[in-house]
């Protein structure tokens, strides 16, 4: 076979290069396989037993992931009992049995497509991708159907995982740090539960090939670059050394990045800075340590009711505050309340639409719209701060009284924990992040109820420049370098700096070189971002040296465009550091 080259959607980088193995798929049955009236009771009984063969399987999986993952991730496999217990669902694959006078198979074939048209429809991606879930369900069943169960051969060798789709169940029970090389899908996106393993277990994987499953066999020698999106069949030797030094090179660099992790946090004129991780899963938070994260900045809590189907107890709640408190222990964790509303909208929350989502009933305007819920989550992150490491952080407040009431209600759930005697940090710090213009000009009225300060530059540079975040048509225009931005956040720095109080900044900008450079000109000392960002930014902020930051951003904020700004500081840090701009060894602090 000529090499075919086939491009994808990166989801996990790294280059990986192998022999394909292909899984044994469900194909489910495009024929309605007809029986008699009398035969409908036995054919019912069959498929009530597939049903609970898979709901024994499931228990298996559950508890075997839990074990090896931890309860989060064994959460997706309690959804599919769910799943697999809804009387909607069994009903209407007993009723197409009944009705149609037709095999188990075929009332599960026709269910399967009738989900897929229906979760298709659906216009967010997030739920979109759910629908493996039912899928990854039902295929279950109909494999237990099957009488004789052909047992599939567990691999014994390395090999890359070529499959047209990936169910969570099947990516959680196959990867193996060990033989996984790679993984090639024909299906998935970004958020999908494959691509989320695959990242947290390290493995290059591309998907969205499309129809990768119908140009390869088992035992194929195949590359597959998770960094560009793209699979190589049947490479020549030529292009084969050529991705075997480009898997050297990454692994290279990231080996050297990752040693940066052990380096101090200090400019070349010995300023101390702290690179923190933003989390959105509990099990990030080794790899954040390991990346070099001194704390996690922050925990975007709506993760937690992004992945569950029912609303979170305060229990649920609670569990994953403490791994994450115990995880980081004795850095600081900051826990942010729910930032959810617009268009981040979630079922089992029940949100109205609105027109104009971005400036509406979001995050602590949900919040004290919502105070019960509001009020489970205080009260599980209090009772997680027993180890004193645990800090609030509430989003979007765009005025001092949401601050009060916020405040009003932290000390009332405070007296009511302290009536049940149950244990928490009595001086746990409380703070506000600072994402619309009309906080960052009140920055030093807030700082005054507030412990500290968090600059969600995302959000900021959106609300402060009119520009959605998320749309391409505008995306021009979003520029962190606006000199409107830079004076915003530069006021809330100083702001913070005369209040002697914390300032963070944790969006975006703080995990872009350039950008950290100038926020350290700024003043800032705490950086917080994405754990795979924080190698490059230590690199970044430890070559250079604070006092030449602080007089490019004096001269910055004289400039009139983005365009001037970004131009200007290129130019200065390569005339005065341009190991900034080099991606090798990582440079030791020069002793004073
Ligand atoms: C921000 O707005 O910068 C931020 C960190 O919050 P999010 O990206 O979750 O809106
Ligand atoms: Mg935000």
């Amino acid at each position: 076979m000529d090499m075919t080259r086939l491009r994808g959607t990166a989801v996990s980088p790294g280059i990986a290069m192998g022999e394909v193995l292909l899984p044994r798929r469900v194909v489910f049955t495009s024929r309605k396989e007809l029986i008699v009236e009398a035969q409908v009771p036995d054919e019912l009984k069959r498929l009530h037993q597939a049903i609970g063969r898979t709901r024994d399987d499931l228990v298996k999986v559950k508890d075997n992931i839990r074990e090896k993952m931890g309860q989060e991730n064994a959460f997706i496999f309690e959804a599919h009992l769910l799943i697999l217990e809804d009387p909607s669902l069994v009903g209407g694959l007993e009723a197409i049995v009944r009705d149609d006078k037709a095999r188990a198979e075929w009332a599960l074939s026709k269910t399967n497509s009738r989900y897929e048209q229906l979760f298709e429809s659906l216009a967010d991606d997030y739920f979109r991708q759910r629908k493996s879930d039912v899928s990854d369900v039902l295929t279950r069943v109909y494999r237990n159907l099957e009488t004789r169960r052909e047992k599939e051969k567990t691999p014994q060798k390395e090999h890359i995982l070529v499959a047209h789709e990936l169910l969570p169940s099947e990516a959680a029970l196959r990867l193996t740090r060990e033989l996984t090389l790679g993984i090639a899908l024909d299906m998935g996106g970004q958020t999908s539960h494959t691509a989320i393993l695959a990242r947290s277990l390290g493995i290059p994987a591309v998907v969205g090939l499309r129809d990768i499953t119908r140009w390869v066999k088992d035992g194929d020698f195949i590359i597959v670059d998770g960094t560009d999106g793209e699979v190589i069949i049947d490479p020549p030797l030529a292009v084969r050394r050529e991705f075997q030094a480009k898997k050297d090179k990454y692994e290279n660099y990231g080996r050297e990045l990752q040693k940066t992790a052990k380096l101090k946090s200090e400019t070349l004129d010995r300023v101390r800075f702290v690179p923190q991780a933003n989390i959105e899963l509990p099990e990030e938070v080794s790899l954040a340590l390991s990346m070099g994260a001194e704390g996690v900045g922050l925990f975007r809590s709506e993760f937690i009711y992004l992945r569950r189907e029912s609303l979170p107890s305060e229990e649920d709640h609670f569990e994953i505050y403490s791994r994450i408190a115990r995880g980081a222990h004795p850095h600081p964790v900051t826990i942010r309340t729910l930032d959810i509303g617009g268009e981040k909208s979630l079922p089992q929350l029940n949100i109205e639409k609105e027109p104009n989502p971005a400036l509406g009933l979001r995050a602590v305007r949900f919040s004290l719209r919502n105070r019960d819920l509001f009020r489970i989550q205080l009260r599980a992150i209090l009772r997680s701060s027993v180890g004193k490491n645990v800090r609030v952080l509430i989003p979007m407040v765009t005025e001092v009284d949401e601050i009060v009431d916020v405040k009003d209600i932290f000390e009332d759930v405070k007296e009511e924990l302290r009536r049940k005697g149950e244990a928490f940090d009595e001086r746990i710090p409380l703070g506000v992040m600072i994402e619309v213009p009309a906080a960052a000009a009140l920055a030093d009225l807030m700082l005054k109820e507030v412990d500290f300060v968090s600059i969600g530059t995302n959000d900021l540079i959106q609300y402060c420049l009119a520009v959605d975040r998320s749309n391409e048509f505008v995306s021009y225009l979003y520029k962190p370098f606006h000199p409107a931005v830079l004076r915003l956040i530069r006021s809330v720095i100083q702001a913070a700096q005369r209040a002697e109080k914390d300032v963070v900044v944790c969006g975006e900008m703080a995990a872009d070189p350039l950008s950290a450079i100038v926020l350290l000109g700024f003043g800032l000392r705490t950086f917080s971002m994405n754990p795979i960002f924080i190698p490059r930014i230590k690199k970044a902020l430890r070559s250079v040296e604070c006092r030449t930051a602080e007089k490019i951003v004096e001269e910055t904020l004289k400039l009139r465009s983005a365009q001037e700004i970004e131009e200007y500081v290129i130019e200065e840090i390569l005339v005065r550091h341009p190991q900034v701009f080099l991606t090798g060894q990582p440079v030791e602090a020069k002793p004073k």
